[in-house]
C-alpha cells in the first residue's frame, strides 16, 4: 500500500514536472519583434528597421534603413532579410550615426554606396528576399562587398522551403503570390513569407546605382516596390505594408485570404498613406488584432509616450477601442502570440 502511495505520488511529481514543461513551452510560443531605431525608448524620423525572431529561433531583418548597419551589436544572428523598396530610407544610404542628432532629426553617418542592406547581408550570411529586379540589384551589391555573387536561395518542396543558417549569402526574387519558407536547420516547420503587392515606387537612387550610373535627373530602374505577410510558426500573421496607398486588396486578397493579425503600417503621410487612411485600413479592410505605427518622420514619442498632435496620437486616437496600438519604440521586444496579441503592452 505505501509502495503504492509512493508510485501515485510519484506520478504525480512526473505529471506536474512535464506540465511545468509543456508551459513553458507554449510561453516560449512567443514570437519577438525588436524595433532597431535611432534612439533607444522612442519612435523617431527615420526609424524603419524591424527584427523579428520565431519561436523556432529563425530571425528577420525587415527595412533596416538608415539605423542599423553591420556593425551594429543590437542585430545579432541575421537569417532573413527583406527588403519593400530601395528607397534611401529603407535600404540605408547612409550609416547610422548613434546618439548624434535628435529623435525629430537624426544626424547621419557616412554615405555607404554599397548599402547598408547589402553590408548587413554580406556579413550575416543572410537569405535576401526582395520585390522583381531588387534581388540581381542586391546581389551585385554583395559581390561588390564580398568578391562573389550570392547563389540563389533554395526552394525546397512545396512550400519552397529553405533551411537556415546559412554557410553563405544568398538572394531571389519575391513577387506578389509567391511565397518562401524559411525553416530553422532540425525545426519541423518554418517562417512562411509572402509576397504582397505595394503602391508606391521603387526607384533606385542615383547615388546608389553603379558605374557607368544613371542620366542625370534619373533614377535606376528597380522592379515592383512590394509588402510582406510572414506567418510564423505560432500562428501569427504579421502583414508588413511597406510604403504604400490604399488599395481595394488590402481587404479581398490581404485581409480575406492571408488573415493578419499585426500590421505593421507605414504611415508618414505625403509619400505613403497618411494616418487617416491608416485609421480607415483599421475600420474597414483589415481587423487585426494589434498594429505597429511605422515609417511615421515624426518625433512620435518623448519618454516613450505618444506625443501630443503627432500622426501617431490622431491615429491612436481614432483606433485605440478596437485595435491594440503598440507603439515600436526602439530597443523594446515585443512578444506576440499567435493570435497577435502583445504580451505586457497594456
Ligand atoms: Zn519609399
Ligand atoms: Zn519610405
Amino acid at each position: 500500500m505505501r509502495v503504492q502511495s509512493l508510485v501515485v505520488a510519484l506520478v504525480l511529481v512526473l505529471l506536474w514536472v512535464s506540465h511545468g514543461t509543456v508551459a513553458n513551452g507554449q510561453s516560449s510560443g512567443l514570437v519577438r519583434v525588436t524595433p532597431l531605431g535611432s534612439h533607444t525608448g522612442e519612435l523617431c524620423r527615420n526609424d524603419r528597421a524591424l527584427l523579428f525572431e520565431d519561436p523556432t529561433g529563425v530571425r528577420i531583418l525587415y527595412d533596416p534603413g538608415r539605423t542599423v548597419d553591420e556593425t551594429d551589436r543590437r542585430l545579432g544572428d541575421v537569417h532573413v532579410m527583406l527588403l519593400s523598396h530601395a528607397h534611401t530610407d529603407h535600404i540605408g544610404d547612409v550609416r547610422p550615426n548613434p546618439g548624434a542628432g535628435s529623435c525629430a532629426a537624426p544626424a547621419a553617418g557616412a554615405a555607404n554606396s554599397n548599402t547598408n542592406f547589402a553590408s548587413i547581408a554580406a556579413v550575416k550570411n543572410a537569405a535576401v528576399l526582395a520585390p522583381g529586379e531588387l534581388s540581381g540589384y542586391l546581389s551585385r551589391k554583395i559581390l561588390n562587398i564580398r568578391g562573389s555573387a550570392p547563389a540563389a536561395c533554395a526552394e525546397g518542396g512545396l512550400d519552397n522551403i529553405f533551411d537556415v543558417p546559412l554557410s553563405a549569402p544568398c538572394a531571389s526574387a519575391l513577387r506578389p503570390g509567391g511565397s518562401r519558407t524559411a525553416r530553422r536547420g532540425g525545426a519541423p516547420t518554418g517562417v512562411r513569407i509572402a509576397a504582397v503587392p505595394a503602391f508606391h515606387s521603387n526607384g533606385v537612387p542615383a547615388a546608389l546605382v553603379d558605374a557607368p550610373g544613371e542620366a542625370p535627373g534619373l533614377s535606376g530602374y528597380g522592379g515592383s516596390e512590394g509588402g510582406f505577410v510572414i506567418t510564423f510558426t505560432n500562428g501569427l500573421v504579421a502583414y508588413l505594408t511597406g510604403d504604400t496607398g490604399m488599395f481595394g486588396d488590402m481587404e479581398t486578397i490581404i485581409s480575406r485570404y492571408y488573415h493578419p493579425t499585426l500590421v505593421v503600417l507605414n504611415m508618414s503621410d505625403t509619400v505613403t498613406l497618411g494616418p487617416n487612411e491608416a485609421i480607415y485600413m483599421m475600420k474597414s479592410l483589415i481587423r487585426p488584432r494589434s498594429v505597429m505605427p511605422s515609417h511615421v518622420n515624426e518625433e512620435a514619442t518623448s519618454g516613450g509616450a505618444i506625443r501630443p498632435g503627432t500622426r501617431v496620437e490622431l491615429f491612436w486616437l481614432f483606433v485605440r477601442d478596437y485595435v491594440d496600438v503598440v507603439v515600436p519604440v526602439s530597443d523594446l521586444t515585443r512578444s506576440f502570440d499567435g493570435s497577435g496579441r502583445c504580451g505586457g503592452c497594456r
